[in-house]
């Protein structure tokens, strides 16, 4: 009788509520932008100071994202996101790869401004092993702003940094209740609440905190990526810049770069990474010197076709597929971590 009645307890505390419904626990790693912005007065939409507000305010001014998630934060970083270079990228990449680890972290939210959210996103999706949650969110307005939208953009992202749902789809952006792949969301608006948009479309959305998805992103990301912060050493990745394109162009951007001792430069062409006639000589001599170039598009939509607009395989020239010149920027300087080789590149421009 007593060995059934201890039977019974144990299923009773194994059907209890607390353990049907145990929150999972969400960091929330704090870098600066708008979301953690304050303006003079609530009808400054669009002037203000970005990186005020500390990381346990901004939790507090939401404590719905309590009743999501087991919900603690920590302050990376406060900045506003223009400013952020190699190092703090290396850094942050660093401090989420420790937090991901932990048995009883089940997700992670950045807190980031959304300027170079997109770069960040990519970073951190190419180099942290795990397939746990990693969701950045950003806002447009301050949060002393009419309509602000930080706060429920933070819900929202504990949300889907607490779904499980979300686990092992690769690093997310979460904007304007929709949920982007780090990987092709960019910012596409600097003035409005639905700054993001992906060439590909959103993953999927978040209503009333439950995520939905409507497609998945082909590409290796986190546990499947070649690249891991854990072999990156120092704090600064191999230099690469982009030189933007247009008409009227000058070979000396070229050559300056050279002279800065970049390793590979980013051609953000026009068209379809198209380089101007009296631009090949210049690029085709730089490349003979070791540097890498990468055509790849000021248009935000489309992918650059290899050996199209230019005789790649003839010049040993890479094309950055569909990436843009920043997601290009960062890829190509990870690549070159691992190897010279433009075939390498290449097959890294495809698989990410
Ligand atoms: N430029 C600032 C940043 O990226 C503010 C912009 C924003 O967060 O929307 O941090």
């Amino acid at each position: 009788m007593k060995k059934t009645l201890t039977s019974l307890a144990m299923a009773l505390t194994l059907l209890s509520p607390t353990a049907l419904f145990a929150k999972n626990n969400v960091v929330v790693v704090a870098t600066g932008g708008t979301i953690a912005g304050a303006g003079a007065s609530s009808t400054n939409s669009a002037t203000y100071t970005a990186a005020k507000v500390p990381v346990n305010v901004l939790l507090d001014a939401v404590p719905q994202v309590q009743q999501l998630a087991n919900v603690s934060g920590v302050q990376a970083l406060q900045i506003a996101s223009e400013s952020i270079t190699d190092k703090e990228l290396i850094q942050l990449a660093r401090q989420i790869n420790e937090l991901v680890k932990k048995p009883d972290v089940n997700g992670i939210v950045v807190t980031h401004g959304t300027d170079t959210m997109e770069e960040t996103a990519f970073f951190l999706n190419l180099v942290v092993h795990t397939d746990k949650p990693i969701v950045l969110v950003g806002s447009m307005r301050p949060g002393t702003a009419l309509s602000a939208d930080g706060p429920l953009n933070l819900y929202n992202a504990v949300a889907l940094a607490s779904s499980d749902s979300a686990k092992g789809k690769g690093t997310l952006v979460m904007m304007n209740d929709d949920i982007f792949a780090a990987r092709d969301v960019t910012k596409t608006i600097n003035i409005h609440t639905n700054a993001f948009s992906s060439p590909w479309g959103a993953l999927g959305s978040v209503v009333e905190g439950k995520a939905y998805w409507f497609r998945d992103v082909s590409k290796l990301h986190n546990n499947s990526s070649e690249f891991n912060i854990e072999n990156i050493k120092g704090d600064a990745l191999p230099l690469v810049q982009i030189v933007y394109g247009s008409d009227n162009m000058l070979a000396q951007s070229y050559l300056a770069l050279q002279q800065a001792g970049v390793k590979a430069i980013i051609h953000a062409g026009t068209g379809n990474g198209s380089v101007a006639n009296y631009l090949v000589p210049t690029l085709t001599k730089i490349q003979q010197d070791g540097i890498q170039i990468v055509r790849s598009s000021r248009v935000p939509q489309g992918f650059v076709l290899r050996n199209a607009e230019q005789p790649d395989d003839k010049y040993g020239w890479v094309v950055a597929h569909d990436l843009n010149p920043q997601k290009a920027r960062l890829l190509t300087a990870l690549a070159l971590t691992k190897t010279k080789d433009a075939k390498e590149l290449q097959r890294m421009f495809y698989e990410y």
